[in-house]
């Protein structure tokens, strides 16, 4: 029998320019930078993480700011539409209003009985902020521009894009363990066997073919394995489903594999342990660029070529 994921443990996405980056998810969406390092298999991109307070795994929305803007991405088949966080019911007009002051041009929606604002950041990343009053492991960033009462709690879920629903589903229900919930508005929801925050996977269908890798696309979800022992055991269901999982990865914040579902989204699976602290204090998470161990003799180097950063935007209304 397979093991079970509770859901969504990152999302990672390319996009261009790491201020714009950063001022958005930090300045607009009020999220914590919780990590700045570079994209450990091409050390010349940086690798930004956002996320609540202590960068809880499910809250986490994850860069690679590609500086390269002729290297735009297509959005089509095979890749994550949209990425949705939850915040709370009472929050809507609060971040309708942030948007409107902000500049951002959203569409506000129901779906399945809960509002839904829908919007996009500056390189193309599609968003949704989804009103539920669902249980949250988030915790609150007091130094947030965004009062803790209106924060985002973690994802709600992502929406995959699909020539056709068949093959994805069947891998969700039959190897992930998630659970047909619901059909309607184009789009049919399913959610892990033990729901809570960043249980929800949507399947949509489109006639677009294969979507391209680039700035303004996500490039995997990663979905939460408790502990090493698990990876090894995700393995084997993914093989035994005729699927290839990649070996065990060292991700310096958690331990990884990846596995390209038959309907084109690269799905990962990652381990909660060991976070972000193995490298920070919790207190100074984000606030400078950290590599791993065996890049470190290369710093030099490396931030000579990393592209023009700032740095974090915090708070201030
Ligand atoms: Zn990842």
């Amino acid at each position: 029998m397979s093991p079970e994921t509770a859901g969504i443990h990152h999302v990672t996405a390319i996009v261009g320019d790491p201020d714009e980056n950063a001022a958005f998810y930090v300045g607009t969406l009020g999220l914590r930078m919780v990590k700045r390092t570079v994209n450990h298999d091409d050390s010349g991109t940086y690798h930004f993480y956002f996320g609540d307070g202590e960068g809880t795994p499910g809250t986490n929305i994850t860069f690679f700011p590609w500086t390269d803007s002729g290297r735009p991405g297509e959005f089509g088949a095979g890749q994550t539409e949209t990425t949705a966080y939850l915040i709370p019911e009472e929050s809507v007009t609060y971040w309708a209003d942030r948007l409107d002051s902000e500049g951002v041009d959203y569409e506000r929606t129901e779906r399945f009985d809960e509002t839904v604002l829908r919007f996009a950041d500056p390189h193309g990343i599609e968003l949704e902020l989804v009103a539920a009053d669902a249980a949250s492991d988030a915790v609150p960033w007091p130094d947030s521009p965004v009062p803790e009462q209106h924060q985002l709690r973690g994802f709600s879920g992502v929406t995959l894009a699909v020539a056709d629903y068949g093959p994805t589903e069947d891998v969700l229900t039959d190897v992930l363990g998630f659970e047909f919930a619901a059909e309607g508005d184009g789009r049919r929801r399913y959610r892990s066997g033990p729901g809570g925050p960043g249980s929800v996977v949507d399947l949509v269908e489109t006639d677009r073919g294969r979507g391209r890798m680039g700035v303004g696309t996500v490039h995997h979800v990663a979905f939460e394995v408790a502990d090493v022992d698990e990876l090894e055991e995700w393995r084997e269901a993914y093989a035994a489903a005729a699927l290839e999982p990649t070996d065990v990865v060292d991700r310096k914040y958690f331990r990884s594999i990846y596995t390209r579902e038959p309907g084109g989204v690269l799905f990962e699976m990652a381990t909660l342990e060991p976070g972000f602290t193995v490298d920070e204090d919790l207190d100074e998470l984000g606030s400078s660029l950290v590599l791993p161990e065996r890049l470190e003799p290369q710093r030099e180097q490396i931030e000579a070529q990393l592209p023009e950063f700032d740095g974090s935007p915090v708070g201030g209304d």
